[in-house]
């Protein structure tokens, strides 16, 4: 997995920063992409109820299959709040569609290697042949709720994020100066 920071820095790249200022409710538009670009990885916080914080990780939160589940949800739960709504799909779709990414061309360490990307339709996990990212550290197969924080708050943890940190910023800053001279031609 990436870091939550890598996360919503890929986010912001693939959702833009002229949707955030969508009317009426611009605020909204941050919450829903803060919250999809993390979603996936709510699926830490069962393990953490049984004390195996790893149990579920990497399960079908992290499909396409959950990326609309989740967009869909937005959309209808939002649709008598804003007149946005299928653009608030959109944006969580797309939000949610980047942590795949992001996790997809991350080091993976734990069996099975990669994220079930397909899933219902096909079983197998996959991941890029070409790996950006390094594994954010997060405790072995069968590490209680201890062994989860110590390596989450690691110094290795540091430098994968830091690492990170470069790359999604220099992605974000690329496509956002492309989208604004795209805008500009028109
Ligand atoms: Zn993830």
């Amino acid at each position: 997995m990436a870091s939550p920071v890598g996360h919503l820095l890929l986010a912001l790249s693939c959702t833009g920063f002229r949707e955030r200022s969508a009317k009426p409710w611009p605020a909204l538009v941050w919450v829903v992409i803060v919250t999809a670009c993390w979603a996936p990885d709510f699926d830490f916080l069962p393990g953490i109820l049984i004390g195996e914080p790893n149990r579920y990780h990497h399960g079908v939160s992290h499909s396409l299959a959950g990326a609309l589940l989740f967009s869909s949800a937005i959309a209808l739960s939002f649709r008598k709040l804003t007149d946005n709504r299928v653009s608030l799909g959109r944006i969580a779709f797309l939000a949610y569609t980047s942590h795949l990414l992001g996790d997809w061309l991350t080091i993976d360490t734990r069996a099975p290697i990669g994220i079930p990307i397909f899933w219902p339709l096909n079983d197998s996990y996959f991941i890029s042949p070409l790996l950006i990212f390094q594994d954010i550290r997060h405790g072995t197969d069968g590490a209680g709720l201890a062994g989860f924080l110590i390596e989450v708050f690691s110094i290795a943890n540091l430098s994968a994020i830091g690492r990170e940190l470069v790359i999604t910023l220099a992605v974000l800053v690329a496509v956002e100066t492309a989208r604004r001279r795209i805008g500009r031609g028109h």
